[in-house]
């Protein structure tokens, strides 16, 4: 096995793949082929721990790391930074049902899972490939990801991570999150634009020759921690493998029964993670793709066109508000039997007309795999409601938007096969919408808010949010979307 861009034919280490990040083509790593799981590993998975399960999943991809490195990596990432014994815990409602917890890292969203883990395996990768460089990350943020990247990659040695945010796109929380991280190597940045804006500056500056030559000049090379980096899905992989095992282990399912998966999905890199568990010999039968009302992908799955000219829309559920969903340009390069030049020429379609069109065969291919459904701001509270009502079980507005159109899937299709969600954010995070949603009012200050939600709810106020009332905002700058590589410069060159 070995890795190759979504737009060319390459051949690449995985080392080479997670500390580039993105292919010179512009397109994403993929592995050239599936490693298997078979029923006998399967069966040994089951009876072992969270990070045992995580090292024989790393070892598929990561075929030039050696066993001490994956070891290290895994035990430095999970080892005492989740605020459970089980990074990624189920939480059982019914029979049928079950949350997949995904938030119990340090920033209270699912995008810890991998960022705990990805500074470990780029700086071995970067190590191995490039010795002599320094790394900097750039990321563009819908909200999670920059305080997660943030967190895995302060202070650690020669790296330098710089986070893009849209400047009213993120939540409360989130920005102060973000704008109190400390750490000698980080820069955080607001921009005017929204999520694509920011996200796209970032693919440019990529592959934007002049900024390549100036970080060479000064021994320095880009790399990703967003999820076009193979670095962060690959630990992605891990939990759904993970939550199969749990769910045999703890006999709500018989080795080798179907299950159905359900992400509330944004640039579609966890729901593929969910792909590639399948892919490997996880039994997954159908993946259900929940959108908030920036509903492309519904769309898309509807009908085999991506089409971005459409209005945007700020919803309760931000980390999903994107219209760009990077990872599916993965899901295509699959879907079309891995053809790069199919790939680059709808790319090119999206770049220059701001749409595409699948052909009629692989429409045909993604509906039998996914089902595609969306739910507005007004159905996420409630569902937050009923949910609570109904199982006492207190959820955030993406993972909201998940149940719900789960439950329109199962409405459509009459499938009860057992069901594992995907929860991808502490309900604290976005307290000021998940609280009216309980009858509570909103507070004006975010802290009363945590607090009241604690009281009503019966949880615990997860301690990173809490502790973010006594930290010093200590990033203040917001430019514009053209100004994003003068904003690099000037911080490298500080
Ligand atoms: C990032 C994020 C998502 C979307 O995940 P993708 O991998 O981008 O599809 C959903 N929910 C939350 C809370 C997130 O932070």
């Amino acid at each position: 096995m070995f890795f190759t861009s979504t737009r060319a034919n390459k051949n690449v280490s995985a080392a080479q793949a997670v500390a580039q990040g993105i292919s010179e083509d512009g397109g994403l790593f993929v592995p050239s082929e599936f490693p298997a799981i078979d029923q006998q590993t399967l069966e040994q998975l089951v009876n072992m721990s969270y990070k045992e399960r995580a090292k024989k999943v790393l070892a598929c991809y990561l075929n030039d790391y050696t066993t001490e490195e994956i070891d290290k990596c895994v035990e430095n990432a999970y080892t005492g930074n989740f605020d459970n014994d089980v990074p990624a815990p189920l939480s059982t409602l019914n029979d049928k049902l079950h949350i997949l917890e995904l938030w119990h890292g340090p920033t209270c969203a699912f995008k810890d899972m991998a960022l705990q883990i990805l500074p470990h395996l780029l700086t071995t990768a970067a190590a191995k490939v490039a010795p002599d460089e320094q790394k900097v990350i750039l990321v563009a943020t819908s909200g999670d990801t920059g305080k997660a990247a943030l967190e895995g990659f302060a202070d650690v040695p020669k790296t330098k991570i710089i986070v893009f945010y849209p400047v009213d796109g993120v939540s409360a929380m989130q920005k102060l999150q973000m704008t109190t991280q400390q750490g000698s190597n980080v820069a955080v940045c607001a921009i005017e634009g929204n999520f694509d804006d920011a996200q796209t500056g970032v693919k440019n500056i990529f592959s934007d020759s002049n900024m390549q030559k100036y970080l060479a000049d000064r021994k320095m090379a880009f790399s990703s921690a967003n999820s076009i980096n193979f670095g962060r899905l690959v630990p992605q992989i891990i939990y759904y493998v993970s939550a199969y095992c749990d769910l045999v282990k703890d006999g709500k399912i018989a080795m080798g029964d179907k299950i159905n998966v359900v992400v509330p999905t944004g640039n579609f890199g966890n729901i593929l993670a969910a792909v590639y568990a399948r892919n490997m010999g996880i039994p997954i039968a159908k993946f259900v793709c929940a959108s908030n009302r920036n509903k492309i992908l519904t769309d898309f799955i509807a009908t085999g066109e991506y089409n971005r000219n459409r209005e945007f829309y700020q919803t309760d559920s931000p980390s999903m508000d994107i219209l760009i969903s990077s990872n599916l340009e993965r899901m295509l390069y699959h879907l079309y039997d891995n053809d790069p030049e199919k790939v680059a020429a709808l790319m090119k379609d999206l770049k220059e007309k701001g749409s595409y069109k699948v052909t009629d065969e692989v429409l045909a291919k993604l509906q039998k795999e996914f089902f595609g459904g969306y739910c507005d701001d007004a159905d996420t509270a409630k569902t937050i409601k009923n949910l609570f009502d109904e199982y006492h079980y207190l959820c955030d507005t993406h993972t909201a938007v998940a149940v719900n159109v789960y439950e329109q899937y199962k409405k459509a299709t009459g499938d009860e096969t057992p069901c594992v969600i995907a929860s991808t954010a502490s309900p604290y995070k976005f307290a000021s919408a998940v609280l009216p949603a309980l009858d509570g009012d909103a507070e004006a200050d975010e802290f009363a808010m945590l607090d009241k939600l604690a009281a009503v709810s019966g949880t615990e106020v997860p301690s990173p949010l809490a502790n973010l009332h006594d930290k010093k905002v200590l990033h203040k700058d917001c430019v514009n979307k053209v100004n994003m590589s003068d904003f690099i410069t000037a911080f490298l060159d500080k």
